[in-house]
């Protein structure tokens, strides 16, 4: 019998009337754990409780949230390697290399780094008329719904500086991952203030409800942008802010003559990271047409030399899809552009077996309105897509309703930066892709999200402006 993972609710174990099972994506016999399924009651009862816990931590100190944020840090890194388990099994990411322990490295740095920021009341107007002070205060209770590809991590992005900032939270994880954050939770409630965090996991309903809820304050999404519209909408209805991360249809340009030597190990994982179930992944690169061969043949070289296997087993470097409808999405796509003068010149179908397994799979002859082009993969396929003109390039890169993050790829430094004012993207990375830090704003424009994340100005979206105005 697999183990049962439950609920806290106000610092309480509840229990549900049903579990679901969750199983290894790797080989789908594994039962990994049973997930209760949380229902609209337990909702009311988190967000209760969430609001109760609200009252009083609302009132805390400076230093207590700083110790707080230190004690969830410390949390995660005294529990990485259960919780690394764990979520190897759930997701499918491989332990070692940019995984599951990686994964709690960055839980750890994201909410020790997080202690640190702050928000100080600034003194707008000394004068002999007024004195005028701007605080940033709590918004109450967050309701944060996290997606699948990197369950923990964004967690701690959407719960840290909730908690740091003075306000309380529940959180819905993903149908499809939520034991490694149901014992986080757990975890943090065996230290911190009962109430402070709370966790209901079920289905895609089950957010609708939380979004609905008449008694949360700020809601945080990450997820996909059809998710993030309904999201927004449900906000408008009790004006409540939102933070969106949303999807990405990351472009890469190569600038023309670029020998893609020194750069092959950048793309190859700024495409392929988490078998490129990564929002901010790249996933399309233009090169010009006289540079397509050795770029092709660079990547595709790399792609024979990384392993894809069970998380679980020490030399894999990349693993499977995480669930059945990513699986068929992939597949999709790829048949799509195989259909439409696609070439795959890696990869292209299943590995095979009752898994989701889906190998590195570079992909050329599309363009821009094949879908695996137009639209987020998420998967480890990538799209090799040729231009003769690089201002050409720079507009089909922008032709999209997505913009996470972009990249540009190439020696000559001033075009490079030339090419980066021009993308439509909330990060543009130069001669590399991917790469997150939590002193650095993260977020999307256009319909890849509203809002950021990470560094004060994420802190600032938990919380409101209040101005005391005194005569003096
Ligand atoms: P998804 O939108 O299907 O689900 C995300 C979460 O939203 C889940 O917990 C789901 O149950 C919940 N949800 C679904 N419908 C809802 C509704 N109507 N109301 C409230 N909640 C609802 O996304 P996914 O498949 O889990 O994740 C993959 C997507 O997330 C990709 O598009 C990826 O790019 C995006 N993503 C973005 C970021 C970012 O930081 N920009 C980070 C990770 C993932």
């Amino acid at each position: 019998m697999s183990k049962k993972y439950e609920m806290t609710i106000g610092g309480e174990t509840v229990t549900a009337d049903d579990y679901t099972d969750v199983r290894n994506p790797a080989n789908m016999e594994e039962v990994v754990g049973q997930a209760p399924v949380g229902t609209a009651a337990h909702l009311d009862q988190a967000v209760d409780a969430a609001t109760k816990a609200f009252a009083s931590w609302r009132n805390s100190s400076d230093q207590d949230r700083i110790d707080a944020c230190n004690a969830m840090a410390k949390v995660c890194t005294d529990n990485s390697e259960e919780l690394a388990v764990l979520l190897t099994k759930e997701q499918g990411k491989p332990l070692g290399g940019m995984g599951s322990q990686f994964e709690l490295g960055g839980c750890g740095a994201w909410a020790g780094f997080t202690a640190g920021l702050s928000l100080p009341e600034k003194t707008i107007e000394d004068s002999d008329e007024r004195h005028v002070i701007q605080q940033r205060v709590p918004l109450g209770v967050v309701g944060s719904i996290t997606p699948w590809n990197w369950p923990l991590l964004i967690a701690i992005w959407h719960i840290v500086p909730g908690v740091r900032t003075g306000n309380s939270v529940v959180i819905k994880p993903s149908p499809f991952t939520p034991l490694s954050t149901l014992r986080m939770i757990e975890l943090f409630n065996e230290v911190l203030p009962s109430g402070l965090f709370n966790v209901v996991p079920g289905g895609d309903e089950l957010g609708a409800k939380l979004t609905n809820h008449d008694d949360i304050d700020k809601i945080v999404l990450s997820g996909s942008v059809a998710t993030g519209k309904k999201v927004m909408a449900s906000a408008a209805k009790g004006v409540t802010p939102v933070t969106l991360e949303l999807g990405g249809n990351d472009p890469g340009i190569m600038l023309p003559g670029t020998d893609p030597a020194p750069f092959t190990e950048g793309l190859f994982f700024g495409s392929m990271i988490n078998s490129g179930q990564t929002c901010g992944a790249l996933k399309r690169l233009y090169v010009h047409e006289d540079d397509l061969d050795a770029t092709v043949t660079a990547l595709s070289g790399m792609a024979a030399n990384i392993p894809m296997g069970d998380g679980m087993d020490e030399g894999s470097i990349l693993g499977p899809l995480q669930n059945e409808r990513q699986f068929k999405r992939v597949i999709e796509l790829v048949e799509d552009a195989k259909a439409n003068g696609g070439t795959c010149v890696t990869g292209g179908e299943p590995m095979g077996g009752p898994n989701y397994f889906y190998p590195v799979t570079i992909v050329t002859g599309v363009s821009d309105g094949v879908r695996l082009v137009d639209e987020e993969q998420f998967g480890p396929v990538l799209p090799i897509i040729t231009y003769t003109d690089i201002d050409d390039a720079i507009v089909r890169a922008n032709g999209t309703d997505f913009g996470l993050d972009a990249s540009v790829w190439g020696n000559d430094g001033e075009e490079c930066t030339r090419i980066a004012a021009q993308l439509e993207a909330g990060t543009v990375y130069v001669n590399k892709h991917a790469e997150i830090a939590p002193h650095v704003p993260f977020g999307g424009i256009k319909c890849s999200g509203l809002g950021g994340l990470f560094a004060e100005e994420g802190l600032a979206a938990y919380t409101s402006i209040k101005i005391i105005n005194k005569a003096v």
